[in-house]
């Protein structure tokens, strides 16, 4: 891939050109990004008292916000970024762009390092990467005119003179969808949808290849939404523009994008055509996700994976798959020997003795109501009545605990980080998942 160093001052467009998904426009990989409580953004959070001092609760422990993360997007298309907030979504994109230093790891743009870039390499590159941001009225000066917002990019990097650029502004202004008479009008005076097209024009002014969008409609109505999104595609089109954008909303991503990453506590967990994804989901986690999505139809109420528990703490992520502390569908440890039905017993008893989810009386009535009598043979079943032992005596916390070490952490879940290339079946890409159910599929390493 040859880098392209060359400042684009003109107004290109793609119209006319087949857009190509095959070329690698950014190519993430192993990028990581650790907070410590030293850090400005945990300033505040994280403090305790210690004698009447204030000392960061969790004294240099790493907030492991994006861990060896690793994609591509290929020019012309729209990666589609989802997960639950808090997930990493935003810091992953920040780092990308560099506005976050990387802990480790690259990110190929055009062939080009950013994460080892030297600074004036980087504002240059800079002008070929925007970002939108989800509060499209925190991110407009109040006191600066439309106009001169737009044109606030081309200043900084050079572009055009006074002239040309106001007439480039005003040009944007009416691609976006707004009336370039507009220009000498302040962002208050506009509504959400608008102020969210100014910014859209202010990222076109310095014509960039790559859009990081985050969460760009979350904060508008359903109907303006569709109306902005559709606007980014079609300027995506006119364009050539590639963009990584940003979402917890499944619908939108749906709407927006080629291709989708999923990310849970960090890590991205499965990627694939959006097609094949929506379709042919491969990731518990990913399940979880599309089946929370409401639908009209009574008959898919009982496919509903609901998600259990809360998301751990990225100081202290659980090791192996992130998700197995939520997850429905753990894998069992191979020393048991258990069959699917007495794991499937085994399993959720151990949620059950989490949630405390039943009375504890008599342990006959526990193994009537949890192993239809019998508990499992050998190992497995002495560990679960030492369990139920600790269940009658209160102890669930000893009990959840014993269940957690024995099975979960035994199990392939929590000793190996999962990564496979599985057939994809409805997309014409790769389609990548974190997950052991699918290890008899290709490993990436
Ligand atoms: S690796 Fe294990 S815990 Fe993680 S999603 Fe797959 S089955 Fe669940």
């Amino acid at each position: 891939m040859s880098a392209d160093t060359e400042p684009r001052e003109e107004l290109s467009t793609s119209e006319g050109e087949a857009v190509d998904f095959g070329e690698e426009l950014l190519e993430v990989e192993g990028l990581t990004k650790h907070f410590t409580s030293e850090d400005g953004l945990l300033a505040g959070l994280t403090l305790d008292w210690d004698g009447g001092v204030p000392r960061p609760a969790y004294d240099r422990e790493w907030v492991r916000a994006v861990d060896d993360v690793s994609f591509s997007i290929r020019k012309g298309e729209t990666l589609g970024l989802v997960g639950e907030s808090g997930c990493g979504k935003s810091t992953l994109a920040r780092t990308i762009l560099r506005l976050l230093e990387p802990t480790d790891g690259r990110v190929y743009f055009k062939g080009e390092d950013i994460a080892s870039m030297g600074s004036e390499r980087l504002r240059t590159r800079r002008k070929d990467m925007q970002m939108i941001f989800q509060d499209p009225q925190s991110s407009l000066n109040p006191r600066m005119k439309v106009g001169p917002i737009v044109e606030e990019p081309m200043r900084a990097h050079g572009m055009l003179d006074a002239e040309g650029r106001e007439e480039r502004a005003r040009e944007l202004l009416e691609k976006v969808g707004l009336d370039p008479q507009h220009y000498n009008r302040y962002p208050h005076q506009f509504s959400g949808g608008q102020r969210q097209r100014i910014n859209l024009a202010r990222a076109l002014s310095v014509n960039p290849d790559f859009i990081v969008c985050d969460e760009p409609t979350s904060a508008l109505d359903a109907s303006i939404q569709a109306q902005v999104l559709n606007t980014m595609n079609e300027l995506q089109e006119e364009f050539g523009l590639t963009y990584l954008f940003i979402s917890h909303d499944l619908s939108v991503i749906r709407h927006i994008s080629d291709r989708v990453a999923v990310m849970y506590l960090g890590h991205v967990v499965e990627v694939a055509d959006k097609e094949e994804l929506f379709e042919n989901p491969k990731h518990p986690y990913t399940e979880s996700l599309l089946s929370a999505i409401p639908v009209p139809d009574p008959r898919m109420a009982g496919r509903r994976h609901i998600l259990e528990g809360d998301v751990p703490s990225p100081i202290e992520p659980p090791s192996g798959c992130r998700f197995r502390t939520r997850c429905p569908e753990l894998v069992a440890p191979e020393e048991f020997e258990l069959d699917a039905a007495a794991w499937d017993e085994v399993r959720a008893f151990m949620r059950a003795v989490d949630r405390q989810s039943f009375e504890a009386d008599e342990p006959a009535t526990i193994r009537r109501e949890h192993f239809g009598g019998a508990v499992p043979g050998g190992r497995a079943g002495e560990i679960v009545e030492d369990a139920i032992s600790n269940v009658l005596a209160d102890e669930w916390a000893e009990a959840t605990e014993l269940l957690r070490s024995s099975f979960e952490e035994a199990s392939i879940c929590a000793r190996e980080l999962p990564a496979y290339r599985v057939d994809d079946e409805l997309g014409d890409g790769e389609h990548f998942v974190a997950c052991h159910l699918h290890r008899d599929a290709d490993q990436v390493h």
